[in-house]
């Protein structure tokens, strides 16, 4: 039995022990902070249920999507005393939504905390929220030289009780980047503001720049997955995912044929191709189209021409005869090429290459 014979275009897996085992690492570079879970975007494409319940069961109480849909679909997965935060703020009509399901907003402005104050008051009691501060990336938050306004403000809202101030590095994943100081020196602006109140700062990369960095409570996504936190260095990361595509034709071709939409390959001799099951619609880029390639058993086979939406063609003129079949799957992401590899052949990053996977793969955690 083979990925094709089921009609998929091949296998996603997903180990939910590595997971749990680079939770467990996370957890022991960042002690004494506490480790929380970067889940949005369906588990960077790897299942929020599934992931959230491992890493629930690995002990992670702090949970983060970035939409209020995404943490209300995946509160029941979640144990009652598990905490699933909303990072991309309080928009106008979500409140009692929000505080019906037991979540908690990132607050990143005075008008989201004026609505969830207003929303606390038809409650009758306290709600959870944590406070965003823009440290240096002008996306989300607060601005640091609002801390004072917003401390005072903060004080006057005995209806709301802030569990965390936090803020997000823009190039931890590079270690070396002045950035990285410049915003840690803002968020301890904030911090002596707002002490004795704990901090939420480090993502993956932040973990491994140092205790500086952490705060109370840590934020990784990518490194939870198996992705390097820090570009071009070794990963101390375990892989949680594989990825192994079928193959759906094999054919002989002679010199001086076009392969793919718009012949962008000609072949210069008698050429061996197999046409594999997935293409730009399973996260396959096009642009890894005579760019990138796929293993079999550790041979290189190059992708030749344009990759298709549900399919792309690979040379294996150096495979011995009959080395692939129909059906016979070829490794994408695996042992011979990380994550990381994939992403520079296709010119991006781990994290959109993870969350483009899609959903079309028989997907098998284990
Ligand atoms: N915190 C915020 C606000 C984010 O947007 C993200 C990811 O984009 C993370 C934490 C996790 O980052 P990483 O996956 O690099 O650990």
């Amino acid at each position: 039995m083979n990925a094709e014979t089921l009609g998929y275009p091949g296998y996603l897996t997903i180990d939910l022990g590595a997971l749990a085992r680079n939770y467990a690492r996370l957890v022991a570079m960042a002690a004494p902070a506490e480790v929380s879970a970067v889940v949005k975007a369906d588990a960077y494409g790897l299942g929020a249920a599934r992931v959230a319940e491992a890493l629930a069961e690995a002990g992670c109480r702090h949970f983060f999507v970035a939409h209020a849909g995404e943490a209300i679909a995946l509160r029941p997965h979640l144990p009652d005393d598990a905490r699933l935060v909303v990072l991309n703020g309080l928009l106008p009509g979500a409140e009692a939504a929000v505080a019906a399901a037991h979540c908690i907003p990132v607050i990143n402005s005075f008008a989201q905390l004026a609505r969830w104050r207003a929303q606390a008051k038809i409650e009758g009691q306290r709600l959870p929220a944590l406070l965003q501060f823009d440290t240096g990336m002008s996306r989300l938050g607060f601005s640091p030289s609002d801390r004072i306004a917003l401390h005072a403000d903060i004080q006057n809202s005995p209806e709301i009780e802030i569990l965390y101030v936090m803020s997000h590095l823009a190039s931890a994943d590079e270690p070396d980047s002045a950035q990285n100081q410049a915003q840690l020196d803002e968020m301890r602006k904030v911090a002596a503001e707002f002490a004795p109140l704990p901090l939420c700062f480090a993502n993956s990369g932040g973990v491994l720049m140092g205790a500086d960095y952490h705060g109370a409570l840590a934020r990784p996504g990518i490194a939870l997955y198996g992705g390097a936190p820090h570009a071009g260095s070794a990963n101390p990361m375990e892989p949680v995912v594989s990825l192994s595509i079928a193959v759906v034709q094999t054919h002989t071709v002679p010199a001086g044929a076009a392969v793919g939409y718009s012949g962008t390959h000609v072949t210069t001799g008698e050429t061996r191709l197999a046409t594999l099951a997935a293409g730009y619609a399973d996260g396959l880029r096009r642009s890894l189209s005579s760019r990138g390639a796929v293993y079999l058993q550790g041979q290189r086979l190059p992708i030749v021409g344009r990759v298709s939406m549900d399919s792309m063609t690979v040379d294996i003129s150096d495979l011995p005869e009959g080395a692939l079949d129909l059906g016979s799957l070829v490794e994408v992401i695996g042992p011979h090429q990380t994550l990381e590899m994939l992403a520079e052949d296709a010119g991006t990053i781990a994290y959109e290459i993870l969350t483009s996977l899609g959903h079309r793969y028989r997907r098998d955690y284990r």
